[in-house]
């Protein structure tokens, strides 16, 4: 990790970050449950339609609350400026339709959230916008699909739920020498684990839902980086109207004061986990960014601070086995989401990506026996004598 010390901790900036937005001098800050906000006169209310000063006009554009939790999330991933949405989907959408035009030209990972590959394949090739997908440790295969068009790089990392990385220093710079916007989805990681607008990329976006709220209540979204990118989303999200509810907003400002303890446990968990299961009989391979197996574990050592909350395991006997140990298990949740306090386990080749073929499954590693497992806060050993007596014979 960048060394920042002589700036406040990430923990300091996630609890201290706060706006005194009230005369009633609350310690904790208060919900804005207001559409619309007051002017204080005409010359006010043109002003502040005319962008000469900021101020709240309309919760649709901004909100107290919104404000407060973008505000933080960029202090703790280093963006200049940033934007709040109601879903980590709209977040993307709202990032590749105010960023690409007819003829652009993306080149993104291959391992992608499920809805992230929809849109590219389904979506924007309507408006004539296309997409390159490379693997992402193919070095050589990201400077052979830039074309004139290209204007954006698009990644996940570590990726959903095969746990590839990308090296983004090194993507970062390719993308700097051609001109190319480096676009970083960095749900799994969280800018507590991984910083990548400090490692050299332009925007982030994330999906708020997983660990930033962390007990699994709201959807939420968020977009940070550089100021310029910002602009063209402020003006795409102000007049299309993916806005994040103050109340989600409220919530999720109050999860980041706790994130960065709730993420040591998700990884120490996670990683014993991993090790538990790399031992198993009815386990054929253990993913783990920071389990030395990893191909890319030199890596992410040094791109992460932590291996992460998830762990991929392959079970030995493909969809039967993996269904029968969906079925078998009891305390932890069988779910589609993950980063909760509750462990989750999930079977991607029949869920969250299922829309893709086989042969584009296989292509990111998505086996039919490949269990996710999103390693919640409850105690380490309740965990893994849940996950033993679900592989039991
Ligand atoms: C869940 C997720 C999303 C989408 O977020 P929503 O809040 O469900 O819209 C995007 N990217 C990744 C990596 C995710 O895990």
């Amino acid at each position: 990790m960048p060394d920042h010390s002589d700036a406040p901790g990430f923990d300091t900036l996630a609890i201290r970050t706060q706006a005194d937005i009230s005369p009633a001098r609350e310690h904790s800050v208060p919900l804005y449950l207001t559409s619309s906000f007051r002017f204080d006169d005409a010359e006010h209310a043109r002003a502040l339609f005319a962008e000469e000063v900021s101020g709240n006009i309309y919760s649709r554009y901004a909100n107290p609350n919104t404000d407060e939790f973008v505000r933080k999330l960029c202090l703790l991933e280093g963006g200049e400026d940033g934007i709040a949405t109601a879903s980590g989907m709209s977040a993307v959408f709202t990032l590749l339709a105010a960023r690409l035009s007819q003829g652009d030209h993306v080149v993104a990972s291959r391992a992608l959230f499920g809805s992230t590959h929809q849109l590219f394949t389904r979506v924007l090739p309507k408006w004539g916008i296309s997409c390159d997908y490379v693997d992402a440790s193919d070095t050589e295969a990201w400077a052979a699909r830039i074309t004139p068009r290209t204007r954006m790089f698009f990644v996940e990392t570590p990726s959903n739920p095969g746990l590839e990385l990308i090296d983004l220093a090194w993507l970062g710079a390719l993308a700097r020498q051609h001109g190319i916007t480096l676009a970083v989805d960095n749900c799994f990681a969280t800018p507590y684990l991984q910083q990548p607008l400090r490692l050299g990329a332009h925007v982030v976006v994330h999906s708020a839902t997983k660990y930033i709220d962390g007990q699994g209540r709201v959807l939420g979204g968020a977009i940070v980086g550089d100021r310029d990118v910002l602009a063209d989303c402020r003006f795409f999200a102000r007049h299309t109207g993916p806005a994040m509810s103050a109340f989600n907003a409220w919530l999720l400002s109050k999860s980041l004061e706790t994130l960065a303890v709730r993420m040591d446990r998700h990884c120490a968990n996670a990683l014993s986990i991993a090790q538990h299961f790399e031992r198993h009989p009815a386990v054929s391979a253990v993913r783990y960014p920071f389990l030395p197996s990893h191909p890319q574990y030199e890596l992410a050592r040094r791109q992460m601070r932590q291996g992460g909350g998830i762990v991929a395991l392959e079970v030995h006997g493909g969809l039967a086995a993996g269904r029968r140990f969906l079925d078998r298990v009891r305390l932890v949740s069988h779910s589609a989401n993950l980063g909760d306090t509750r462990t989750i386990v999930t079977h991607p080749a029949s869920t969250t990506h299922s829309k893709l073929t086989a042969a584009e499954r296989g292509a990111v590693g998505i086996t039919d026996g490949l269990i996710r497992v999103s390693a919640g806060l409850e105690s380490l050993g309740d965990i893994v004598a849940d996950l033993e007596q679900a592989l039991a014979d």
